[in-house]
């Protein structure tokens, strides 16, 4: 996935995010998030790449999941 304003690239492998996509029918060519830096979508780019094995001899960086944070939103109410 790569953010066309800033740039930065980064790559995942496809079983990670079909595993982490909740929705099913998220269709292939849609970046499910956007841009951690910009923090906008409207410029992402998502490209399927298959490595070779040159390109994984000499080592490639693949942002991998380690696990799922849930997050509390709160708010004030009057009671
Ligand atoms: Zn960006």
């Amino acid at each position: 996935m790569r953010c066309d304003l800033c740039g930065r690239t980064v790559n995942y492998w496809a079983e990670d995010l079909a595993k982490v996509i909740d929705d099913p029918f998220h269709e292939a060519h849609v970046p499910p998030w956007g841009c951690g830096q910009c923090a906008t979508i409207d410029y992402m780019s998502i490209r399927w790449h298959l490595p070779s094995a040159q390109e994984l001899a000499a080592g490639l960086t693949v942002r991998r999941p380690v696990r799922q944070v849930v997050k509390w939103i709160w708010r004030d109410e009057r009671v």
